[in-house]
């Protein structure tokens, strides 16, 4: 309350002198702490900018992160060096309290395919400087794209250590975050392993299950405090995308699992979305509105790589079968199901078709390949209905869009485990047509081991699968002209602090001829 009398002071007086417009501060004696305890980040590079963000929150766990409820000036700049000695672009943007006081700056005018350096200052306070490349000129001659991918981060089960590793990797173009970037879900202080046993339970998500966009900001503010998560994102850009847990554990369109009516889901949803927008270094194209978002887009590597980053969620479908881990029920087959939507279908085989690039590479969400899930003696093949498997049309229809390009490469989440397969069309028991490498989680199923109980099972059940891992990690991803590699990054624990990185296995594609060389 002092506080809050004290700002109101400091605004008269200002308003007074007539020093600056009254309704913004120039936040010089504002922050009652640090305000970049949420970090920076950088996303979405193109080949001549990308944008920077942080959010201003010295209370990041009080309503509005302690800030006084008005705009506040924040300046920034992007130098071409790390000691941010050269200045190559600088300005000044407005945090404001209707989007939490982030802030986000779509940077231009930057030289293609090169290293920048940023930061940001608030009254006397500076953020730490963050990394991020342009990409290359479209078109240009290139020998290597270096990138990561990493999503399933959920708090409770485990410490963010492998992000400290990702943040140490060297040259990476950027990361892919496919999603899960926090679990919506209150505390559950008794975690069940996989094997249906015990296992550690490492620290606590604050408050219950969250439904307002108050709710949504502060479990972004308890992730993002997390050091491991901000070295990441100052490291490289990201591309982010969303999965379920951003909104609701496996939600679609606007339909939530709990049979919630979609009026009062959308709602809801449009609070996720505005919390995810003024958490994520997103473009303004990605601004919410009418209670939808677009994150579907497209960037480009030279003449090396074309990544097409998917929105699985927003325009699929009802999960058929009643959702879960399910037998076969007709609604697997109904030719009207959806995953990606038509808009989003007809722009995806668009740009395959007039890409020019020597790879294509689909960034996205849930799991392509369609594998029998049994891992007992279940009499009836099982599919994880959340995911490609359960739409037999438009699986199809996406397979027959690669079929014949030879270098397509789909990147995954959602499962907790690594997975590296071919993809094949008629459900899986046609040609090969392209490659896909489920990325593992940063913690999300603890720290596991190497193989879960029963993927040998999957694995023997289908053509698609070659290997499997359960450990915790990231995929690392090295793109040349004719060879593909992807490898298994994996931390040894994420129960305790320590976790030690390893190369659990690195696989190859070579360019023209989809399939998966160990
Ligand atoms: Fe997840
Ligand atoms: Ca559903």
């Amino acid at each position: 309350m002092i506080e809050t009398i004290t700002r109101r002071s400091l605004i008269a007086g200002l308003g007074a002198t007539g020093a600056l417009a009254p309704a913004i501060l120039r936040a010089q004696t504002l922050f009652t702490a640090y305000p970049f305890r949420l970090g920076i980040a950088a996303g979405d590079p193109a080949a001549d900018g990308f944008v920077i963000w942080t959010r201003l929150a010295p209370e990041p766990l009080e309503p509005h992160g302690g800030m006084p409820l008005e705009p506040v000036e924040v300046e920034w700049q992007v130098a071409s060096d790390a000691a941010m000695r050269t200045v190559v672009q600088k300005g000044v943007a407005l945090a404001r309290p209707e989007l939490a006081h982030s802030v986000h700056v779509e940077v231009t005018g930057l030289q293609p395919g090169r290293p920048y350096w940023y930061r940001f200052t608030a009254g006397r306070e500076r953020s730490p400087a963050g990394r991020a490349r342009t990409t290359p000129a479209i078109g240009a001659a290139l020998d290597k794209v270096r990138f990561g991918v990493a999503g399933c981060q959920s708090y409770e089960d485990g410490l963010f250590t492998a992000y400290r590793h990702l943040a140490a990797e060297q040259d990476l173009d950027f990361v892919f975050h496919y999603g899960d970037y926090f679990y919506e879900g209150r505390s559950s202080p008794m975690p069940v392993g996989y094997d249906g046993k015990p296992r550690p339970f490492v620290r606590a998500h604050i408050g219950g299950e969250i439904y307002s966009l108050d709710d949504y900001r502060r479990r972004y503010a308890q992730y993002k405090a997390d050091p491991d998560l901000q070295l990441a994102h100052a490291s490289t850009a990201w591309f982010t995308t969303y999965d379920d847990h951003e909104v609701d554990n496996n939600w679609v369109q606007e339909i939530d699992q709990d049979g919630t009516p979609p009026e009062i889901f959308a709602l809801r949803r449009a609070a996720a979305f505005q919390a995810y927008y003024e958490h994520m270094p997103l473009r303004k194209r990605s601004f919410p509105n009418a209670g939808g978002i677009t994150i579907n887009r497209r960037a480009q590597f030279g003449n090396l790589l074309d990544a097409h980053f998917l929105d699985t969620r927003q325009f699929r479908s009802d999960q058929p079968c009643g959702d879960g881990f399910k037998t076969y029920c007709p609604g697997i087959d109904d030719p009207k199901a959806a995953v990606l939507g038509t808009a989003q279908e007809d722009w995806l085989y668009r740009n395959l078709k007039e890409s020019k690039a020597r790879w294509n590479v689909l960034a996205q969400q849930v799991m392509v390949m369609n594998l029998d899930r049994r891992t007992g003696d279940e009499p009836e093949p099982i599919r994880n209905i959340d995911s490609w498997a359960g739409y037999a049309a438009p699986r199809e229809r996406l397979l027959q869009h690669l079929r014949g390009m030879g270098n397509a490469v789909v990147l995954t989440g959602d499962e907790h485990q690594n997975f590296a397969g071919e993809l094949r069309t008629k459900g899986g028991m046609g040609d090969v047509v392209a490659v896909e490498f489920v990325s593992t989680s940063i913690t999300s199923g603890g720290s596991g081991q190497d193989k879960r109980f029963g993927t040998e099972k999957i694995i023997a059940a289908s053509q698609e699968l070659k290997q499997t891992n359960d450990q915790r990690g990231y995929l690392l991803c090295e793109v040349s002209p004719n060879l593909w590699q992807s490898s298994w990054r994996v931390v040894d624990k994420v129960h305790e602090p320590g976790g030690v990185i390893s190369t659990r296995a690195t696989f190859s594609v070579e360019h023209g001829k989809p399939a998966i060389q160990i």
